[in-house]
């Protein structure tokens, strides 16, 4: 075979794009208006447009999650040891360290993959301020149960919601929850700005002062309240979310499509199961995670390259665990026998390839990767 008609490699997210096109005349409109960040009109827009979106009433748009869920940690004063998942992207717990808190983890539950809201309330010390779940492959947490806990010891609940854009629960928005939730607009989500994120907030108050922090701490001209940071959203990316929100209904119902293919296509395959929603009615079917088990002829490892060898860069999405990291791996928390679930669910993980131009030979390759 030669390099020209070798296939594409294939990945296990490719961003869906608006055309050129009709992207150009926002871009003349920040060029000619010169109004390019700082609350500019597109920024003002986006927010009130994904409030209507997502059915929530207060949003404070950012630069990115990560920025997003340090300012969250920040508006709450949220000090000492805050609960969460190992079974995450490294952000998660990283933006916990920013502020000075220890982060403590918590085993996830070996079906949703989410926080196991059992295993919380031993975990809690006179030091713990807050949890801070993940909705994984945005797949809602058990967020009753959450609330109830923390109601019990008077604890704030901060989603890392960073992939649930779009997911409903029978209540609406799954990013209503907690006292704060922050979603991710980064390329590899399923919506993006290519770098950008949110914070979805309970009453205007807050997103008031979130606004502040995410400002340098700004309230007025010569007004500082407090040492705010950079976390603002520019107006490029303001316009291309305004544009990209056209689009998101047709790409996640082409991601249905070929999550349903995959979940019949595997259905009956020894040895991989494909996890489970969690009672979303809404899903935004970001990731397709596959969990190969001991009956499966090859190792996850295995079939990782085996992949690889073909050209298809699937993920081991979340592997290693943030709690085996050289930062965390020292706590206490963070000994694999205090995490036996995400331990091993984080050895037999792969997320396949999902994205609206994915094509239909392209899975059915992918199936029969898995099958021969
Ligand atoms: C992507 C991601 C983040 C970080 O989002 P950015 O917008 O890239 O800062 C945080 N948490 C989780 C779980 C993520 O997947």
């Amino acid at each position: 075979m030669t390099e020209t008609n070798r296939p594409q490699p294939i990945y296990v997210t490719r961003p869906e794009l608006p055309s050129l096109d009709d992207f150009i005349p926002y871009l003349r409109q920040i060029w000619d208006s010169k109004v390019l960040t700082n609350g500019g009109p597109f920024h003002e827009e986006f927010e009130q447009r994904l409030c209507e979106r997502l059915g929530v009433h207060h949003i404070a748009l950012f630069a990115n999650c990560t920025i997003g869920l340090v300012t969250a940690l920040q508006a709450l004063r949220i000090t000492g040891e805050v609960i969460t998942t190992p079974y995450s992207f490294v952000a998660t717990a990283h933006s916990l360290v920013w502020n000075g808190i220890k982060p403590v983890f918590v085993d996830i539950d070996p079906l949703t993959l989410n926080l196991d809201p059992a295993k919380i309330e031993a975990a809690i010390t006179p030091q713990t301020t807050a949890i801070m779940p993940v909705h994984c492959y945005g797949h809602p947490c058990d967020v009753e149960r959450i609330r109830a806990i923390a109601d019990t010891y008077g604890l704030k609940v901060i989603y890392d919601a960073a992939h649930a854009f779009g997911v409903e629960c029978a209540d609406g928005s799954v990013l209503k929850h907690g006292d704060l939730s922050a979603v991710s607009f980064h390329a590899t989500k399923v919506f993006t700005t290519f770098e950008g994120g949110a914070i979805i907030c309970p009453d205007e108050k807050t997103r008031q002062r979130i606004n502040y922090l995410k400002n340098f701490g700004f309230a007025g001209e010569t007004t500082v309240v407090a040492p705010g940071i950079n976390g603002k959203m520019s107006e490029f990316n303001a316009a291309l979310g305004l544009l990209q929100l056209k689009g998101f209904d047709e790409a996640t119902a082409k991601r249905r499509a070929i999550d349903g293919r995959y979940r019949a296509g595997l259905a009956h395959v020894r040895g991989v199961t494909c996890a489970r929603e969690t009672g979303e009615t809404v899903s935004n079917y970001a990731y397709f995670p596959i969990l190969v088990g001991p009956d499966y002829p090859l190792s996850r490892d295995a079939l990782y390259q085996k992949f690889r060898d073909h050209g298809i860069h699937v993920r081991r999405y979340f592997y290693p665990l943030i709690s085996d990291f050289p930062m965390y791996r020292g706590l206490p928390s963070a000994a694999p026998t205090n995490l036996p679930a995400a331990s091993r669910v984080a050895q037999q993980v792969l997320c396949l390839p999902i994205y609206p131009s994915l094509e239909h030979g392209q899975v059915e390759r992918i199936l029969e990767l898995i099958c021969s």
